[in-house]
C-alpha cells in the first residue's frame, strides 16, 4: 500500500478520524493534514513547528499523535536514533505499524519512505522459529544528496 501523499480534504480527514472511533477535534485534524502533506515521517517537534500558527500547545500535539497512533491511523517509527517519528497510515490499517520500509541516511540523518516490498527472513537454522512480529524495517545508507558529496574513490 502506498501512503496517501496529498493534502486531504477536511471531509476526508474527519471521516478518517471518526472511522477510527475518535472524535474529530481541530488538533487531530491539523495533525493528520500535516502528516498527509509531507512525503516523509515527522517527529513531534517537526509537527509542532509546522502547526505553530494554529496555536496548539506541544502537549496537545503530542497527545494527538499518541491517540491517533493508538487508533491505528498513524505509524510510530522507532528508527534507533531516539527520535520518534510518525506517519499517516492508509485508512483501514489498524496495526499502528508502517507498512513499508524506511531508509535512513547515515550522513545527514534524513528518513525516506520506501515502496512496500516483501522480503524473506533467511535463517541459517532450518526450521528456526520466527523471531517475533516485525514492526519496522530500516535500511541505512547514503542518500542521493550525500552520496554526490562523497569523493569518487569512496563510492
Ligand atoms: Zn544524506
Ligand atoms: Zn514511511
Amino acid at each position: 500500500m502506498k501512503r496517501p501523499e496529498q493534502i486531504l480534504s477536511m471531509v476526508e480527514v474527519k471521516a478518517l478520524i471518526r472511522g477510527a472511533g475518535l472524535r474529530s477535534t481541530a488538533a487531530r485534524i491539523a495533525v493528520i493534514q500535516q502528516l498527509a502533506s509531507t512525503p516523509n515521517p515527522q517527529s513531534h517537534s517537526e509537527v509542532s513547528e509546522a502547526l505553530d500558527d494554529f496555536g496548539f500547545d506541544q502537549s496537545t500535539i503530542y497527545r494527538c499523535l499518541t491517540e491517533l497512533s493508538d487508533a491505528g491511523l498513524l505509524a510510530r517509527l522507532e528508527l534507533g536514533d531516539s527520535v520518534r517519528r510518525f506517519e499517516l497510515l492508509q485508512s483501514g490499517a489498524s496495526t499502528g505499524f508502517s507498512e513499508h520500509p524506511h531508509f535512513m541516511c547515515v550522513d545527514c540523518g534524513s528518513i525516506s519512505c520506501l515502496e512496500e516490498f516483501t522480503f524473506r527472513l533467511n535463517s541459517k537454522k532450518r526450521g528456526a522459529e520466527t523471531p517475533g512480529q516485525i514492526v519496522e524495517v530500516l535500511l541505512k545508507g547514503h542518500c542521493v544528496k550525500c552520496q554526490s558529496e562523497v569523493p569518487v574513490d569512496q563510492k
